[in-house]
């Protein structure tokens, strides 16, 4: 039995949050969570630093959603346990609550560095493809079987992290999960149509206009599309996923490297790097406070869009050059 089975088997009620703004595997994984502690007995809630997105209400027919309300207490809670993310600075003002409880902060992730983060107590994997991977693990160490509300967590959680199994992280262990997972009842059509098929309108419009934003930078191997408040407005307006404007701009020939940049109304440029070969574009953004994976990375930049343009430019084409040298 290892610490962190430990610290789940020995306390009696756990609050569950990850990042902000939390993606599909930061839910599905806290859903399969819930269910795998509620099966040991005990209390659980999940509280989020913000409210779960529109397409993925489908997993509140069998899960409670909560989200911090400024300062609304919390439940009580002996632990805490951050998943699909290991710094209390990304689970915003929620994240400094959970540090002046003086509870104990217990972190699942598969970031790397996961194993570096505030966590007193760690269940972490950088080479696992998703953070509900991990659960699925767990639910085998501590001898509980999934439930179906668990398995749809999981299943979720899989096809966020992998692009539905295209990306190079759509290893064994995810095709073998999958199988068991749909084999167990889950619906990956109905989960598809769910999380894309509701879409707004506007958005088939939106999507031509903020792929028309993009510029090919450094001889082509740089995609970068840069959003700013004013369409970052209408987007959020209808719900748009401006993230769906990635994949078309990876899918380029020569392109190496997609910066998606999105300005906020609070100042700040939020920033999405995908990579395609060798480039590591974790390292990119962890030169501006933010992580992620080695082909999928993110960070939070305190400055104008045009300067996080430039800033993107000069430290991708670095990028670039570190990993043709690696190649030689
Ligand atoms: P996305 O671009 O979809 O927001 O994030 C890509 C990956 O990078 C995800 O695994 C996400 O958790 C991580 N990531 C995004 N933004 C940040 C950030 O500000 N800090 C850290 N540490 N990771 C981030
Ligand atoms: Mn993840």
């Amino acid at each position: 039995m290892t610490k962190f089975h430990e610290v789940l088997r020995s306390h009696g009620s756990f609050l569950l949050t990850g990042h902000e703004n939390p993606d599909g595997d930061c839910l599905g994984a806290q859903v399969a969570l819930f269910h795998l502690l509620q099966a040991l007995g005990k209390q659980v809630h999940i509280v989020n630093p913000d409210p779960i997105g529109r397409s993925f209400d489908f997993l509140t027919r069998h899960t409670p959603f909560g989200h911090a309300r400024g300062d609304a207490p919390l439940p009580a809670f002996d632990v805490a346990i951050l998943l699909d993310c290991c710094q209390l600075s990304r689970v915003g003002p929620l994240g400094q609550r959970l540090q002046q409880s003086g509870k104990p902060i217990a972190v699942i992730d598969h970031h790397v560095g996961s194993d570096r983060g505030d966590g007193s107590v760690c269940y972490v994997d950088p080479t696992a493809a998703a953070t509900g991977a991990l659960v699925r693990r767990l639910h085998r160490e501590l001898g509980v079987p999934l439930s179906s509300a668990a398995a749809e967590g999981v299943f979720l959680s899989l096809v966020a992290d992998t692009g539905w199994f295209r990306y190079s992280n759509a290893d064994a262990e995810v095709f073998a999960m999958a199988g068991e997972l749909v084999a167990a009842g889950v619906d990956g059509s109905r989960i598809y149509d769910a999380l894309y098929r509701r879409n707004h309108p506007d958005s088939a419009a939106l999507l031509g206009e903020a792929l028309a934003r993009h510029r090919l930078r450094l001889g082509g191997r740089l995609a970068m599309a840069s959003l700013d408040k004013v369409l970052m407005e209408r987007c959020a307006r209808v719900d748009f996923d401006t993230d769906s404007v990635l994949d078309p701009l990876r899918s380029l020939e020569g392109v190496e490297v997609v910066c998606l940049l999105k300005e906020r109304f609070d100042g700040t440029v939020k920033c999405s790097l995908r990579a395609r070969g060798d480039v590591d574009v974790q390292r990119v953004v962890a030169a501006f406070g933010g992580g992620g994976h080695k082909k999928a990375a993110g960070a939070t930049l305190r400055m104008t869009l045009a300067e996080a343009e430039a800033a993107l430019e000069r430290s991708v084409q670095a990028a670039l050059g570190r990993a043709e040298v690696e190649r030689a």
